[in-house]
């Protein structure tokens, strides 16, 4: 049952179709692991505070820096020095003081106890992290929703392999090469700041969906694929590769 302070803060969410008071019961015992405290982990960890995701962990262990401020929407001016992490889990309890967050100032890796969480987000930048984040979510049944985004193009998607076989991961769309990547990070790509805002906001509302709503399409299976310059945004149909290193034993 929700308090008179839960039902007066939600109100406007709760009277949404297939929400209702059950759904933000689901989202206030959710267990979120947020992998990165950037462009995507700002807006990603705001909206999740505000919607009241009750229990909210973050890891990054980068400082704040100048070049960050474009994008990285929760770090201000004053902040800059400051580890990421815990600055983006003071703002998130400056908008919402009721639910647990907990800012761990180092990266994610396999250390992590993954299995602890109901659902991860990745909103990290660089391929190491999102390959050891899809097999630890598909090996622990966990949702991953991922995003990254670059110059004007940002993508997004919903990951469910470990819950339903039929499903593919992130490594059936995405399969490690030994080719060297082309540049994909922000530092010598570049990337607008409303890109990323966009991107995380789209992950959060994947995660609403996925927890709260009794009725709902579900998006794993799908990739989306956001143009900033033309203003598209493209929804693919994904497939499960047959020999998978992840998801087909
Ligand atoms: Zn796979």
């Amino acid at each position: 049952m929700l308090n008179e302070n839960d039902l007066h803060r939600y109100a406007r969410q709760i009277i949404i179709q297939n929400f209702d008071e059950e759904g933000q019961e689901k989202i206030l015992k959710t267990k979120c692991l947020i992998v990165g405290a950037g462009g995507l982990g700002c807006p990603v960890a705001l909206y999740a505070a505000a919607a009241g995701f009750g229990h909210i962990e973050i890891y990054d262990e980068d400082l704040i820096e100048t070049t960050n401020l474009n994008r990285q929407i929760a770090h201000q001016n004053k902040d800059i020095g400051l580890n990421k992490a815990e600055n983006l889990a003071e703002k998130c309890l400056s908008i919402n003081p009721d639910i647990y967050l907990k800012p761990h100032k180092k990266n994610f890796d396999k250390s992590t106890n993954i299995n602890s969480f109901d659902l991860v987000f990745d909103c990290s930048d660089n391929a190491g992290t999102k390959y050891l984040l899809n097999y630890l979510c598909h090996s622990f049944k966990k949702i991953l929703i991922s995003g990254s985004a670059v110059q004007m193009e940002g993508q997004f998607s919903v990951w469910k392999s470990g819950v339903n076989k039929n499903l593919p991961c992130y490594e059936c769309v995405f399969p490690k090469t030994k080719e060297t990547a082309p540049i994909t990070n922000c530092r010598e790509a570049g990337i607008i700041g409303p890109i990323t805002g966009l991107i995380g906001c789209m992950q959060v509302n994947e995660a609403i969906k996925e927890i709260a709503l009794k009725e709902y399409a579900s998006m794993a299976g799908y990739l989306f694929l956001y143009d900033g310059l033309l203003q598209n945004l493209d929804k693919i149909k994904l497939s499960k590769k047959d020999n998978c290193l992840v998801c087909s034993t």
